[in-house]
Formats: structure tokens, sequence, C-alpha cells
């Protein structure tokens, strides 16, 4: 079984043969770098995404030119 790193990087290959802009950002729950999707200029996404690094659940937010990354229970 393929572990979640191997799949994001499998993501992060399909998005790069698409021509898509990816960013890098720090997780806010074990500190490491991880690069994803941008999303388009003047467009906001949010979403929950697992972190691929240790699996923690993270609410990830993208525009074109950055991503930010909180746990909900401690960005209040
Ligand atoms: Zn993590």
């Amino acid at each position: 079984m393929k572990t979640l790193k191997q799949q994001h990087e499998e993501y992060l290959a399909r998005v790069k043969a698409k021509g898509a802009k990816t960013l890098t950002f720090v997780t806010p729950c074990c500190g490491k770098t991880v690069e994803d999707m941008a999303a388009h200029a003047g467009e906001t996404w949010d979403t929950l995404a697992t972190c691929p690094h240790c699996e923690t659940i993270y609410w990830k937010v993208a525009t074109d030119s950055e991503i930010v990354a909180t746990i909900p229970d401690k960005a209040a």
C-alpha cells in the first residue's frame, strides 16, 4: 500500500504535468514543508487537507500567491 506521502507526490506530479502552479508552505502540525497546488489568480481555495508527513488533518487556504494551513482546534 502506498503511503500518504507517496500519494501526495504522485498528485503533485500530475498537477505539474498539467502546468499548474505550486506553492510550498509549512504545516502547523509537524512543521514540515509541503508543496501543493496554488489557486487560480483572484480565487481562494479553502479545504480540509491531510498532512502527507504525519496525517494530521488541517484547514488549508490557498491563493495564487500563498498557502496557509491551520489546525482548526488551535486556530481559535
Ligand atoms: Zn504534519
